[in-house]
């Protein structure tokens, strides 16, 4: 899509922002190259050196929506760590908690009060009865994905192109030329995924009844709207079509809300009224701690306990030392208790729905054929004129450079947004003040671009 940018103008702005950047963050510097021998690429998570800066950004300390450098700069952030911050930085609630647990133990393999009641409050919020606790969402995708199998005898499961659910392997699978291929850029994988995943594009109910027909299909994992690679969302009637379609040919749906969540108190499935077998819920459940927790339907737990009650004794391959622990238990309470309330989704997507209209208004000022996408307390904007209803058109419509010099911009003057797309949120303590400052300043990089 030919857009009015001019891509010189563009280079020298990425080239200018690179520098100030240097400039302005000599901390920053000094701890990459001090930790370049001991982490790997300098980094405790290698894609950390994938946020388009030349060394990475080190932080001192966050709180609410704003974050702080080693360096000292103030950062409003509308990244908020890729929705495990979605409530804010230290959310007031589950930071008490912590002080008051410090001393209180953080792990014995044992349950705690506190488990049982998070169970009925995820119950109470989700319309799922039975729940279940991992550390990371990947986790419990994985685990999900097991029950499953198991519990169906089937061995394939059906993902749709562009998804993302965490590190899972099996899950890493694109349409390339129509044929199912490994996601490129894995590293070490020996298995041929295609196996065992089938693959159809999303909003195409046709190829998911095909793919499902002969029923060797498992299970479905998807998100409600595809918030991986750019975003997509559903057409009207979509996720109901994979319910019934999953329905009738016995199949099971997993619904990943790990980023829908932002949709609303009862995340995505719930506003739409659709009940999936399992749901599957990350990152900001327990205020940003590492935990996640996936639900399952009566029957599937009927089913569950049955199969365990049978099966031989082992590992069952689910379940990791540290997941459940008494620690990220108490913070998923007081989360979901005290700060996952209505009242805050209610002010996120307000401010949200403010957000999407100014960036509305300030791409129709400059005649750019973009479009913006809201999902509660999400906005995301596209570099295409029309919302795509694929995986493949979300991805065609990315601009690596347009989009690493906009950050960089936003970036050196105190804004952080989610790298790898243009993904925006809004916490309970972002204001209307704030949006103004991200879509001026974001005016102001546009403007010199034009
Ligand atoms: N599901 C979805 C939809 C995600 O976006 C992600 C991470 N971005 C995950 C699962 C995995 O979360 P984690 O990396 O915390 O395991």
């Amino acid at each position: 899509m030919q857009t009015p940018i001019d891509r010189t103008r563009l280079e020298s702005l990425a080239h200018q922002e690179t520098e100030r950047f240097i400039s302005a963050n000599p901390t920053s510097r000094q701890l990459a190259q001090a930790a370049r021998p001991h982490l790997l690429s300098g980094v405790p998570m290698h894609w950390m050196t994938d946020w388009g800066t030349p060394f990475p950004l080190f932080v001192d300390h966050a709180r609410g929506v704003h974050f702080t450098d080693v360096d000292g700069h103030r950062y409003l952030d509308f990244c908020l760590g890729d929705t495990g911050a979605m409530f804010g930085h230290s959310p007031g609630p589950v930071a008490a908690l912590v002080r008051e647990l410090a001393e209180r133990g953080y792990t014995t393999m044992l349950p705690t009060g506190n488990a049982a009641r998070v169970g009925a409050l995820l119950a109470e919020r989700f319309g799922l009865p039975v729940w279940q606790f991992t550390t990371t969402a990947t986790d419990a995708n994985r685990s999900v994905l097991r029950w499953a199998r198991a519990l169906s005898g089937r061995s394939r499961i059906l993902v749709f192109d562009g998804c993302y659910h965490g590190t899972v392997d099996d899950t890493f699978v694109r349409l390339t030329d129509r044929e199912a291929r490994h996601r490129p850029g894995l590293v070490g994988q020996v298995h041929d995924l295609t196996l065992h995943t089938r693959v159809v594009p999303f909003n195409d109910l046709s190829a998911v009844e095909a793919a499902l027909a002969d029923r060797t299909v498992a299970c479905v994992i998807t998100e409600p709207a595809l918030t991986n690679i750019g975003m997509v969302l559903p057409d009207p009637g979509f996720i109901e079509g994979v319910r019934a379609l999953t329905r009738e040919t016995e199949t099971y749906l997993v619904l990943d809300e790990t980023h829908t969540i932002s949709a609303g108190y009862h995340g995505w499935s719930g506003a739409l009224g659709v009940v999936p077998d399992f749901l599957t819920l990350g990152k900001p459940v327990a205020g940003g701690l590492p935990a996640a927790v996936y639900g399952m339907s009566r029957e599937v737990a009927k089913a569950a306990e049955a199969y365990l009650a049978t099966k031989e004794t082992g590992h069952s391959g689910m379940g990791t030392t540290l997941s459940a622990n008494m620690f990220t238990v108490a913070a998923i309470r007081a989360n979901l208790e005290q700060v996952m309330t209505r009242d805050a989704y209610w002010h996120m997507t307000a401010t949200a729905a403010y957000l999407a209209e100014r960036l509305e208004a300030l791409f129709a000022r400059l005649a750019l054929p973009w479009c913006v996408t809201q999902i509660g307390a999400r906005c995301e904007f596209q570099y295409c004129p029309v919302r795509p209803r694929t995986g493949v058109e979300a991805e065609a419509a990315m601009d690596d450079t347009l989009e690493g010099a906009l950050h960089l911009y936003l970036l050196n003057r105190g804004i952080l947004i989610t790298p790898f797309h243009n993904m925006t949120l809004c916490c309970p303590e972002t204001t209307h003040a704030h949006v103004d400052t991200l879509v001026d300043t974001l005016a102001e990089a546009l403007e010199g671009l034009i």
